[in-house]
Formats: C-alpha cells, structure tokens, sequence
C-alpha cells in the first residue's frame, strides 16, 4: 500500500528554494530515511508531507484519511511542572490508546511513574517515540530520533524503530545525520542537499549527494 508519494516537491520561502525537486514514495511496511546536511531542507520536507509547510510545485498523494504519528525533533517540557511519564502521554493520547503497552513496545515500562524531567536523553526519545505510536499511525515520522543518545543508544534506537515497524505493520519516515547508523534499520535513503536530491538502497547511496 502507497502512504505517501512525493513528486518534484519545491518549498520555497520568499526568494529561498528550502526543498527543491524531490521525489519519494513510502509504502506500508518500509522505512525511507532523509539524510543531508544541516540546511538541506529535510525539516522542511517532512513538515510539508505533514501538511504543515505549503508546497509551492509538485505533486503530493497521501492514502485518504492517513494516519501519523510525528516525532518532532524539539520538545519543550515546562520544568517546574512536575509530571510523570504516564501523565505526559495521558494528555497527548486519543482514541483510548493503551500508554502501557506504548511504553513496553518501547521497552521503558518501568519508567511509567518517573518524573519527565528525571529521566536521561535516550530515555525521553523512547517517550516522544511511544507518544508517536499512542497516534495509532500508519505513518511514523519521526525527525532525528537519535538526537540527543550516546552512540551505543543511537544503534540500539534504530534497532527499536525497525522493531516498531515490523511490530506494527506501519511506514516509518524518519530524519538522520549518519548514513552509517541507519544503514541496517533503513529499506531506502533520500540524500538531500541545496541542490541536488538523490535516493537508492543504503548501501548505493553516498553520504556526499554532490
Ligand atoms: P534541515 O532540516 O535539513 O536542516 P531545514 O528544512 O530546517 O533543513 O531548512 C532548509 C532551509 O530552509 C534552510 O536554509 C532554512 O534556513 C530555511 N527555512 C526553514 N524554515 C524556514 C522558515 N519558516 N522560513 C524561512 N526559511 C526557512
Ligand atoms: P500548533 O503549532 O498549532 O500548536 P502543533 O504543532 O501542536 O500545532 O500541531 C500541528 C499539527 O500537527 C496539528 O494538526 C496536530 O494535530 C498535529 N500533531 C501534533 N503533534 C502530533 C503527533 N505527535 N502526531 C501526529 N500529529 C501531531
């Protein structure tokens, strides 16, 4: 099943080309990985699938009525607001969603009573990563999930993303800066850069798109 399919996509801010001429399709089942530098427009890209960046030329198809869980890249947690791990995903759960089985699919059931604020780095991406899959989604779309994790936890959170998604059945859209870490958890990479756009499977794909 098609999810989504981009074709020539340009983003454009006032005279700045942000994504320019890229094309990609994810498919129910397949991880799509964009790399690229900083600047490169891969922000850009995943907010105008999301519907929340405009589009100013291409083609973009979703399945009617898709489902997605976004992982954005940067969350602001109020410190001086003391809430648990339970509550935090409570307020961002519809559907009757289960927060347990959310938290054991990402393996940090036992942090269910924790403060947020107490809990590490890798530990807080496992609770944005859980918030993602309360969505039910058909899509996961997750921006540079490993930012933040030491690199032994950056492998091991690729691991769980590919152990999600086949868990879940669902398409997974996902932001990296190593081509390298992502290479086995990955079915396909779209490398970005200002001005050129390539894709292929990981181990055809360069770092270097110029
Ligand atoms: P990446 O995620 O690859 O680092 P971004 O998508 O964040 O790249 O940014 C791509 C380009 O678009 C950059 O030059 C950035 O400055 C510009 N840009 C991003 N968002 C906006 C915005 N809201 N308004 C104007 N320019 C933007
Ligand atoms: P705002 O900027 O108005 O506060 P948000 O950035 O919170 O809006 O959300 C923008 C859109 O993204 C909304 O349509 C919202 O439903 C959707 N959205 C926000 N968080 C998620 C998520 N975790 N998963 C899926 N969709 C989300």
């Amino acid at each position: 099943t098609l999810l989504v399919e981009a074709q020539h996509i340009c983003v454009q801010y006032n005279d700045h080309t942000a994504v320019n001429d890229v094309s990609l399709s994810i498919n129910k089942g397949e991880i799509v990985t964009l790399i690229g530098p900083n600047g490169a427009g891969k922000t850009t890209l995943v907010r105008a699938i999301l519907g929340l960046a405009p589009i100013s030329s291409g083609l973009l198809t979703k399945k009617p009525a898709l489902s997605i869980g976004y992982m954005p890249q940067k969350l602001q947690i109020d410190s001086t607001l003391p809430v648990t791990v339970n509550r935090f995903l409570a307020l961002a759960s519809r559907h009757g969603s289960n927060i347990e089985d959310a938290l054991a699919l990402v393996g940090i059931a036992h942090l269910s009573k924790k403060p947020i604020q107490a809990i590490s780095g890798g530990e807080l991406q496992r609770v944005l990563l859980a918030r993602a899959i309360l969505r039910q989604p058909e899509l996961l779309v997750l921006d540079e999930p490993a930012q933040g994790v030491d690199i032994t936890g950056q492998t091991e959170l690729y691991a769980l993303i590919k152990q999600i998604r086949d868990q879940l059945g669902c398409g997974v859209l996902m932001i990296s800066h190593d081509l390298h870490l992502v290479m086995a958890a990955t079915d396909n990479v779209i490398c970005l850069n200002q001005h050129v756009c390539c894709s292929g499977h990981p181990e055809t794909v360069s770092n270097d798109p110029a």
